[in-house]
């Protein structure tokens, strides 16, 4: 039995903006885990906003003992020894947790999809992101993504009527559109969600600070727009106070620390009768076709981190102008490129 894991740097095609950040490289920790003749694959995407690095995640891998690693088919098991070690370290346990679906999968001969009881035909379209830029960039953007049905468009900062504007100058088709937390005042947020409301925009995604829940709680009561959690979803537990302010959360293998806990987010959701958008960092194909595997579970998709790099070093779940397509290789389904 072996647990390998390297960092690996993912080069962006475009600079990437959003409220709080501006990247072009994306550091990631790529993981192995061998057992019985079996080499499955996991990955880690640290996020500053949940204060994780690759330093920390691999300090978190050092502390693990690779005997507790001993029966992938344990995932409740598995998943308590990691929150044991930590309570943060998210995307450091989803690595661990996506390794050992992916060898069960393949133990097994069953694609994860078939696993979690989906149906790959069912996967909703996924959005294709826009960052925060200048007018000029965002329209050759736009223009570049003109095979995507739906967009999804960062906004947050002062400019975010010139985004949209600059959007809307070359495409009508609908938007999605994320402030990560960028207004800070609810009356703000009120104004431009209404100004939102006459652009043919879906939905509003964490428009606020995820500790204002009694301002979003305030807004929803005034806007029509369904609003949707991100960074305000921690784990399966904030889901029933979550529900009392929000439509919908956003589920992020990485943020929420694996594929058990994200299938647990999905059931708790649904069970307070939330709407549920299944989301992404920067990932190459291991993360990103992970997330992939509960998609047929969910409302909407927002998986396309790893169309947004030049360097990804898997090939996995097929992203088809927004349409994501799952194979029928057994677990993850995803084959390193070298
Ligand atoms: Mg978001």
């Amino acid at each position: 039995m072996k647990l390998n894991y390297r960092r690996y740097d993912l080069n962006l095609k475009h600079t990437f903006t959003i409220s709080r950040s501006s990247r072009d490289v994306v550091p990631v920790v790529l993981l192995e885990f061998e057992k019985d003749g079996i080499t499955a694959y996991g990955e880690a995407s640290p996020n500053a906003r949940y204060n994780e690095t690759c330093e920390s995640v691999a300090e978190f891998f050092s502390r693990i003992d690779i005997d507790r690693l001993l029966e992938p088919f344990r995932l409740e098991y598995i998943n308590d020894y990691l929150d044991s070690l930590s309570e943060h370290d998210a995307s450091a346990k989803a690595a661990i947790d996506i390794a050992m679906h992916d060898w069960i999968g393949k133990k097994t001969g069953i694609p994860l999809y078939r696993y979690f009881g989906g149906e790959k035909e069912k996967t909703p379209l996924s959005t294709f992101t826009i960052g925060i830029d200048t007018p000029e960039v965002i329209i050759r953007k736009v223009i570049e993504a003109a095979n995507y049905p739906v967009l999804k468009i960062k906004v947050g900062l002062p400019n975010d009527e010139e985004i949209i504007k600059a959007v809307r100058s070359v495409t009508n088709k609908p938007l999605r559109v994320d402030a990560n937390e960028g207004w800070t005042s609810k009356e703000e947020a009120l104004e431009r969600i209404n100004w939102l409301s006459t652009q043919n925009v879906e939905f509003i995604e964490q428009p606020m600070p995820a500790a204002q829940i009694d301002d979003v709680r305030w807004l929803r009561e005034r806007v029509k727009m369904p609003i949707i959690a991100d960074e305000a979803v921690s784990s399966m537990y904030a889901i029933p106070e979550l529900a009392t302010a929000y439509d919908g959360i956003n589920i992020k293998v990485q943020k929420n620390g694996g594929l058990l806990k994200a299938r647990k987010m999905i059931y708790a959701a649904r069970a307070n009768r939330m709407k549920i958008m299944l989301g992404c960092m920067i990932e190459t194909s291991v993360g990103i076709t992970a997330a992939a595997q509960l998609s047929p579970l969910v409302d909407w998709n927002d998986l396309d981190g790893n169309v947004l790099i030049s360097n990804d070093p898997f090939r996995g779940a097929a992203n088809e102008n927004g349409h994501i397509v799952l194979n029928d290789d057994p677990g993850l389904g995803v084959t390193p490129l070298s």
